[in-house]
Formats: structure tokens, C-alpha cells, sequence
């Protein structure tokens, strides 16, 4: 391909289900390959199966995509939209010899399938209707019978590209399954639906598609898609198909894993940052220097396909919680307060008795380093929003003559106002020194005190949150 074509790729999803992990991350591929050479990146809606497409689905995939970050250039293209398109091509393969009408019923079609298996032969279309002469054409029609029509596939074909991942690529003609249907059932007079192999070569010239990056399932209709491109006289797009994304078992990752659709990871409480970048590292390994967290930005800046594996991609939780806590630590309190308020709104928490932003913006910087998933940041604010119940540990403290002589005497000093750490670390100092105990004990039966447990997160930063609410004392005082 000449230099000089501008560099042009797509995502083209199905709107037959959500946003699926693997088109998500073929997405990425194909966003950080128009990134890092300046080139567009585009969407084309592939809702030719119109049973199964489904208007929410399309909102579900690009509500995803805008979601990771993973913007786009254009309008995308619906491809039902282009349906009069698809029709003049395959009017025109039907001109040029290259395609043509099939007449043969299911009952037929099945019949051959089963002498095949019989034979212990692979099963493939046997092109018998390759070269009906017009009076057995007649003779189908005057029958009743529809027809689908096929495209020619040589058996003596042999089909070359070089896939920017897989390297120097053959395929046979005869591996093909025989003449490929590429449009269905319809009389004789007319052309039925368009279907995937054609419609997609005929949408990606239409677009000006320079790059095909897709998953390697996609292998073989890749050899399809060349013959149809040559039998169009069309320029073909260079093609890099990308490894698949397999399960802790090692194969194919599928519904049946649980876990797939981007929506169920962001519910899951996972960074579109951390989801994005842990996408990019299944079957890219980054260059020295940039590490394994980074930006969608600096990815693109460093991108190639040498870097991109052709073995399999193993799903890594690990990993993927790795890079997703990394995110949450990095956060500004007030970042991670945006994402945690629809989740304490959903509780019923963060309005009302603790609407004050700067409040939670403060709760946000003592729990962000500790936490792994969003989620937790519910967990964990919990009993800050809500007095919580009492663990075991902390109802036996409750016994404790020395940690509650303590309390006592901290709740005796307690002042109305606001506190300040140093008066706070005061304040626990005399009443220990008043109690007879050691600052530790106090400390202790504090914690249990005010969280219902004797752990938590820092407990000078705890106490003092909860002082501007005047839950402490509430807190302290049922505690005794
Ligand atoms: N609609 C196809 C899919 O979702 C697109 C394949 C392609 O990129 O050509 O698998």
C-alpha cells in the first residue's frame, strides 16, 4: 500500500449483545493504531442480523466505548442504512460471471452434509449449482424455488496478505467450504439480504478502510473477504488480527466465564483507566520504559503491532485488581468522590447526613489507599454513614473495666466544636493518663467504639470525621 493513503481503521461491533471484553479490546488495538499514526478511528454498527440487533445494544457498545475513553472520529455508519450498497455488488458480481444464483432446498443442502460425514469428509457446499444452464434455472423457478446466490470460490486459489500480527499468511481456495452464499433466499428475480463477508468488504472500501484490525477468529473470512475484493476490483485494506482473549482454563473466553461484558466489570467496581490499560496489556507488551500502568495517551504514543503476541491472551485477574487499585491510589479525593456518590446515593448515603463535599472529600483521601475496587469504597464507608453493628471483638471490649473507664473520661472531655489533631491527640492523652490506662487501650476501645471493630483505617482521621458529625460522642456514649 502506498505511503501516502491516510491511515483509516474501524471497530465494528454487532449490536446482537453488550459491549463484549474482546471487542472492547479489539477497540483498543485499533484506537491506539490510529493514535500513534495520526489516523482516524471509526464505527460502523454491523445490525444486518435484524432479529437479534437491538437498538439498546447499539447505545450499550458505544455508551461502553465512551466510557473507556475510546472516542471516535466520525459518525458511525449503520450498516442496514447501506443495503441498496451491498445489493449493486453483488448485482455486479452476478454481471461479471463471479457470483451465482443457487436453487438447492435445505432437504438437499442436508442431504450433502450427511453423505459428507458419511464419507468422513469435511463438510462444504459442492458448488453443484455452479453451472446450471438457463433451462435447468427454468426448470427451479417454474418449481417454486428461491434462490441464494454464491460466490465463486476457486478450489485451486491460493490466498496470501501479510498480517501486521501473523506475519506472511497463505490459504487455501479448497479450505474454504466451497462457493460462499452471499446473499439469501429470495426469488429468482431479486437479490435476499446481503451477508457478512460481502457487506463488510463492500463497507470497508466504501469507508476507505487503510487497516482491518480484528480478533484472529476472523481468520478465514479474511481469505473470503481478499477474493471478494479482487472479484470487485477494490483495493483491499492492509489486515492484523489480533490474539483471543482465553480463560484461566486457557480457551476462548465466553459467556460461560460470568464475567465478559465491559458494563459487568464497571458494576464490578473497575476503572475504565484500569480496565482500558489491562485490556491493552492482553496481547500487547508495552516497550521498555513505560511499565505496565499507563494512559490510553501513552500507549498510543509508543503502539506498534511488532509488540502485539499471536499466542492466545490469558485473562489475569490479578493483574487486572493490580492495575485497578494503582488507579484508585492515584485519584484526588475529589475524583474518587465523583465516582463513589452514585454508590453511596444508591445506599441512600451522601445526601442528608453528610451532603457536605468537603467532608466526604476527606473521607475519600483516608479510604483511597486501601482500596482495590470501587465496591470497596462502599464497604468501607459504610460506618461512617451508618452506625455499624458491633463485631465480637469489639462487643468484648465493651467489657473491658480499663477501656471503658477510658472512654468515659475522653467523652467527659469531649468539646462540641471542632478539633484538630493536635488537640484530639491531647484530648487522648489526658483522658488515659485520667483513666490510669495506657494510650493504647484507649485507642483500642475507641476504634471498637466508633467503627463496631478493631479495624479500620487510620484512627485520629476517623475520629475527627466523625466529631464534624457529632457521631462520636453518640458513638462513644452507646458504647458504655
Ligand atoms: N461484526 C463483526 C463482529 O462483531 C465484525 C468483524 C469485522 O471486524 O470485520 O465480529
Amino acid at each position: 500500500m502506498p505511503a501516502t493513503v491516510p491511515v483509516r481503521v474501524r471497530l465494528a461491533p454487532s449490536p446482537t449483545g453488550t459491549l463484549h471484553i474482546g471487542t472492547a479490546r479489539t477497540a483498543v488495538f485499533n484506537w491506539l493504531f490510529a493514535r500513534h499514526l495520526g489516523g482516524a478511528f471509526l464505527l460502523r454498527i454491523e445490525d444486518t442480523d435484524r432479529e437479534r440487533s437491538k437498538p439498546e445494544f447499539t447505545e450499550n457498545i458505544l455508551d461502553g466505548l465512551r466510557w473507556l475513553g475510546l472516542t471516535w472520529d466520525e459518525e458511525p455508519v449503520v450498516q442496514s442504512a447501506r443495503i441498496e450498497a451491498h445489493r449493486e455488488a453483488i448485482k455486479q458480481l452476478l454481471e461479471s460471471g463471479h457470483a451465482y444464483r443457487c436453487f438447492a432446498s435445505d432437504a438437499e443442502l442436508a442431504a450433502m452434509r450427511e453423505r459428507q460425514q458419511a464419507e468422513g469428509r469435511a463438510p462444504r457446499y459442492d458448488n453443484l449449482h455452479r453451472d446450471l444452464s438457463p433451462e435447468q434455472q427454468q426448470a427451479y423457478i417454474a418449481e417454486g424455488r428461491e434462490a441464494v446466490v454464491r460466490f465463486r470460490i476457486d478450489d485451486g486459489a491460493t490466498i496470501t496478505w501479510n498480517d501486521l500480527v501473523r506475519g506472511e499468511m497463505r490459504w487455501a481456495g479448497s479450505d474454504l467450504g466451497g462457493d460462499m452464499v452471499i446473499a439469501r433466499r429470495a426469488p429468482a428475480d431479486a437479490i435476499g439480504d446481503p451477508l457478512y463477508n460481502l457487506v463488510v468488504v463492500v463497507d470497508d472500501a466504501a469507508m476507505a478502510i487503510s487497516h482491518v484490525i480484528r480478533g484472529e477468529d476472523h481468520i478465514a473470512n479474511t481469505g473470503k473477504q481478499l477474493l471478494l475484493y479482487a472479484a470487485l476490483g477494490l483495493t483491499p485494506p492492509v489486515f492484523a488480527h489480533t490474539p483471543l482473549i482465553l480463560n484461566q482454563e486457557g480457551r476462548k473466553l465466553s459467556k460461560r466465564d460470568g464475567v465478559t461484558s465491559v458494563g459487568d466489570f464497571r458494576a464490578m467496581g473497575y476503572t475504565a483507566e484500569a480496565l482500558v490499560n489491562y485490556m491493552t496489556l492482553l496481547g500487547w507488551s508495552p516497550p521498555e520504559g513505560i511499565g505496565e500502568r499507563f494512559s490510553l495517551e501513552q500507549a498510543a504514543a509508543v503502539f506498534s503491532f511488532e509488540r502485539v503476541n499471536r499466542a492466545g491472551a490469558r485473562f489475569d485477574w490479578d493483574k487486572l485488581n493490580w492495575l485497578n487499585a494503582q488507579v484508585l491510589h492515584g485519584l484526588a479525593p475529589d475524583d474518587l468522590r465523583q465516582r463513589l456518590l452514585p454508590l453511596w446515593q444508591a445506599r441512600g448515603w451522601g445526601e442528608g447526613t453528610a451532603a457536605d463535599g468537603a467532608w466526604q472529600e476527606d473521607l475519600c483521601a483516608l479510604l483511597g489507599p486501601s482500596l482495590s475496587l470501587l465496591a470497596d469504597g462502599v464497604d468501607q464507608a459504610a460506618p461512617f454513614f451508618t452506625t455499624p453493628e458491633p463485631d465480637e471483638a469489639a462487643l468484648a471490649l465493651r467489657a473491658d473495666a480499663g477501656s471503658r473507664a477510658a472512654l468515659t473520661a475522653l467523652l467527659e472531655r469531649l468539646p462540641e466544636g471542632p478539633v484538630d489533631v493536635e488537640t484530639a491527640q491531647g484530648l487522648l492523652a489526658e483522658a488515659a493518663t485520667a483513666a490510669g490506662v495506657k494510650k493504647g487501650v484507649l485507642m483500642k476501645g475507641l476504634r471498637a467504639a466508633l467503627l463496631g471493630s478493631l479495624k479500620g483505617p487510620d484512627l485520629l482521621t476517623t475520629w475527627l470525621l466523625l466529631h464534624r458529625l457529632g457521631s462520636d460522642r453518640e458513638r462513644i456514649t452507646a458504647a458504655l
